[in-house]
């Protein structure tokens, strides 16, 4: 195996490698102080695109763990950047919440369903049959169809909710027509997150505690990767993929002393 030089930037997942379940993990709190003193450059990621950085920053601080709210990439900032790279001044017909809409009229981008360059499909708490029927006749219309995340369900206290790719499915069904997904596992949400810290993935490495989108994200984008076993993932199921972590660990707590 070829030698990897130190590890000059963080990506990590948030659920089930710093928070579960609204708690913070043993180490997280620690891990992130390191990594503040240390001035290196560090993201947190989450394929959710509900929340703004801001209230992402408030319900971590919540937890006590302290984040910039610069240090925070959602797919919803990640597809805002895809759309302004893409079509710089476009206009978007949008499914989902102040994190999604915030994110896209900070691009300058324009929310209309009069003949959008896209739709833009994200997590919401409520799906209207109305604003599915909009989506669906714009995309027949020509409108290109992104979507944040390609989670089918997201997780709740009382069990699993349906989530953006669940919804993405039904207008696929209904248009024939295929999202293109910004979030994890594509590796352009790594991507655009490490050019926006100014990091390079040869020298950057990414924590998450699932293997179809965290590592294979982080494999795909160049990057040493950390298994953490803290979350939905068991030893044994790392076995099941035809690709492996370049490291595994039991949580956050192990990854400490490398920063
Ligand atoms: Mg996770």
């Amino acid at each position: 195996m070829s030698e990897r030089k130190p590890i000059e930037a963080w990506l990590t997942d948030m659920d089930g490698v710093l928070v579960q379940e609204g708690v913070p993990i043993p180490g997280a709190a620690e891990f992130l102080g390191k990594l503040k003193s240390s001035g290196k450059p560090f993201l947190v990621l989450t394929n959710n695109s509900i929340y703004t950085a801001r209230d992402l920053k408030a319900r971590l601080m919540r937890m006590g763990l302290d984040v910039p709210v610069e240090s925070i990439w959602t797919s919803a900032l990640a597809t805002a950047q895809f759309v302004d790279d893409q079509r710089p001044g476009g206009s978007a017909f949008v499914i989902g919440e102040a994190g999604l809409t915030t994110a896209l009229h900070d691009v300058g981008y324009i929310m209309t369903d009069v003949d959008p360059d896209f739709v833009i499909l994200g997590e919401t708490r409520e799906y209207s049959f109305q604003a599915l029927t909009k989506a669906i006749r714009l995309i027949g219309n020509g409108a290109r169809f992104l979507a944040t995340n390609p989670d089918e369900t997201g997780p709740s206290a009382e069990g699993p909710l349906p989530a953006t790719g669940s919804v993405a499915a039904l207008i696929k069904a209904a248009t024939g027509k295929e999202p293109y997904f910004v979030g994890k596992p594509n590796p352009l949400m790594m991507r655009t997150g490490l050019n926006r810290i100014g990091a390079h993935s040869e020298v950057a490495a990414m924590i998450g505690d699932r293997m179809d989108t965290d590592v294979l994200a982080g494999l795909e984008a160049g990057m040493e990767t950390f298994l953490v076993l803290s979350g939905l993932t068991r030893q044994a199921d790392v076995d099941k993929y035809p690709f492996r972590p370049t490291h595994t660990r039991a949580s956050i707590a192990e990854l400490v002393d490398l920063v």
